[in-house]
């Protein structure tokens, strides 16, 4: 892409003040410092969507806890490829962090700290799975230091506010990885928001909302925009657009007109966690233990209970709970829904919605609980569990995506999928699993779709291996790098290998 020589047009145009669009900006901005950037954010703050600390659970997702990224194959094996492959994206987030640390923009302790992630099942079949998942995954230097153990007194020593109050003979077992993390997005966000805005040719515009973009006859892009604020409209044109907007994504898609961009659609889930308000209980606890996600439920409703560092504050919650609710963002309109339905992408969502019936009927189920069943899925992991000590609070909303679909008409997924046009000059992120943690990794794709050439130059390359030294190389398959990676991170990050 060419700096464009016309001063109104700006080189690129960031929708959304959420991780995904800092991440895309600050990378841009230390690959090709001269850059005209701004980002539009609907909201008078960054950060406050899924961004947001209290909106999502914080797990660096590192293939380490979460067993739905490990399933038994029909042979009785598992398949450790998905575990494996988001284990290598959030060495790469590391990495940049790292490197922005270096550099001295951020500070390790104000967003990432060092939590344990652990597995944790009930009976004999789950453990017997689990043994098998833990030997499967320590043949991989990223995995090696997986401890697994079915021993009380072991299971104990690691949660004790879960073992406490067991019947005796109960069967438990649990794997640990010490590498584990707790991340505030929030706060990596604003400080990546911070550093962008200070930048020269940069403008990060609050509480403005991108209401159209159409193309213009040259390929640039016309964008719409709402001053929420001042209650004026106003507009900006751009050689490059990234549609950052979170769960709002898919309608801004829609709204470019690529054909790239037909056929999609937006199913969302909300969420709800348990707030732990009882001191004593969060002390007894310090890591990330995820259970396995009941039958017919989506994978991103497995349960957890997390400890929680926000704002310097060790936190407990649990969760997540799923909802319905028609809205795309949590401060969004029950109209997001019914609005984004298009000729392109009815017949998809309804079809997607047929075959899905188990979820269907799973979000209605836990829509109607009450108090006092929500109880009932906490007890699984502290069986002495009293309601008044725990406090019902609503997450981040999440829009999985639908997309069309020879064989059955429509899909629902539950990844992200970075779209963009042929010329690509538009990009967007739908989805929202694993997210976060692996922003870097999905804005290099955004890179590579969109900026190829400049990915392949001397200037660009040289600065990507300054930023994240592994790249281009796979750890999974080279352990003696996987371990001075993940140790020269460890280092600077405060973390445990
Ligand atoms: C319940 C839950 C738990 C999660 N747990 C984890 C976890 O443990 N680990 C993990 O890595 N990830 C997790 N995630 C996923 C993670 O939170 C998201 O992937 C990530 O925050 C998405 O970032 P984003 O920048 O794409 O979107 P967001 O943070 O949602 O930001 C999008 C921004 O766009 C703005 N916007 C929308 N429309 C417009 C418009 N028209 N004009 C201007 N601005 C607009 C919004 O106001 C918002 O600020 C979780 C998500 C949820 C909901």
């Amino acid at each position: 892409m060419n700096t464009h020589s016309n001063k109104d047009v700006l080189d690129v145009a960031l929708i959304g003040g959420g991780i995904m669009s800092a991440t895309l900006g600050v990378l841009l901005k230390l690959l090709e410092p001269k850059l005209r950037i701004a980002i539009y954010e609907r909201l008078n703050t960054v950060a406050q969507e899924s961004s947001a600390a209290w909106n999502n659970a914080g797990t660096g997702h590192s293939g380490f806890c979460e067993l739905n990224y490990t399933p038994e194959k029909t042979d009785g094996t598992i398949d450790i490829s998905k575990a494996l492959k988001v284990a290598e994206e959030f060495e790469i987030s590391k990495q940049f962090w790292s490197y922005l640390i270096q550099q001295g923009f951020a500070k390790a302790d104000d967003f990432i700290h060092s939590t344990p992630h652990m597995s944790l099942v009930h009976g004999e079949k789950d453990i017997a799975y689990l043994q098998k998942r833990h030997d499967a995954l320590i043949k991989n230097a990223l995995f090696e230091n997986m401890q697994f153990s079915d021993d009380t007194q072991k299971l104990m020593e690691w949660i004790p506010l879960i073992m406490e109050n067991r019947l005796p003979g109960e069967k438990l077992a649990a794997t640990k990885m010490d590498a584990g993390s707790d991340v505030n997005f929030e706060e990596l966000t604003k400080t990546l928001f911070r550093w962008l805005a200070a930048q020269p040719d940069v403008e990060l515009h609050l509480s403005h909302e991108v209401r159209d973009i159409d193309k213009e006859d040259d390929g640039t892009w016309y964008l719409e925009i709402k001053d929420l604020k001042n209650n004026s409209r106003k507009n900006t044109i751009a050689d490059f657009v990234f549609i950052g907007a979170g769960g709002m994504a898919v309608r801004l898609l829609e709204k470019t007109d690529i054909d790239e961009g037909e056929g999609y659609g937006g199913f969302p889930v909300s969420g709800q966690w348990l707030i732990c308000k009882n001191k004593s209980l969060i002390e007894k606890h310090h890591a990330k233990v995820y259970g396995k996600a009941d039958v017919g439920s989506p994978p991103m409703s497995v349960p957890h209970l997390d400890t929680r560092i926000i704002n310097g504050q060790k936190c407990l919650l649990f969760g997540p709970y799923a909802g319905f609710s028609t809205k795309f963002l949590k401060h969004g309109s029950y109209l997001d829904l019914p609005e984004s339905l298009t000729s392109h992408n009815i017949l998809p969502i309804l079809s997607a919605g047929m075959h899905n019936m188990d979820l269907t009927k799973y979000l209605i189920e836990q829509v109607m609980l009450t108090p006092e069943e929500r109880m009932e899925s906490l007890k699984q992991f502290i069986p002495d569990v009293h309601i008044e000590d725990w406090e019902l609070a609503y997450a981040g909303q999440r829009v999985q995506i639908i997309k069309k679909d020879g064989k059955s008409g429509g899909l629902l997924e539950f990844g992200t999928e970075v779209i963009s046009n042929k010329e690509a000059t538009v990009a967007a992120l739908l989805g929202a699993s694993p997210g976060a943690s692996t922003s870097v990794y999905i804005m290099l794709d955004v890179l590579n779709k969109c900026f190829a050439e400049k990915m392949k130059s001397m200037q660009w390359q040289s600065k990507l291996r300054e930023m994240i030294p592994t790249y281009g190389q796979s750890l999974s398959s080279n352990p003696q790098l996987a371990r001075t990676t993940r140790k020269k991170s460890a280092d600077i990050l405060g973390l445990k290998v």
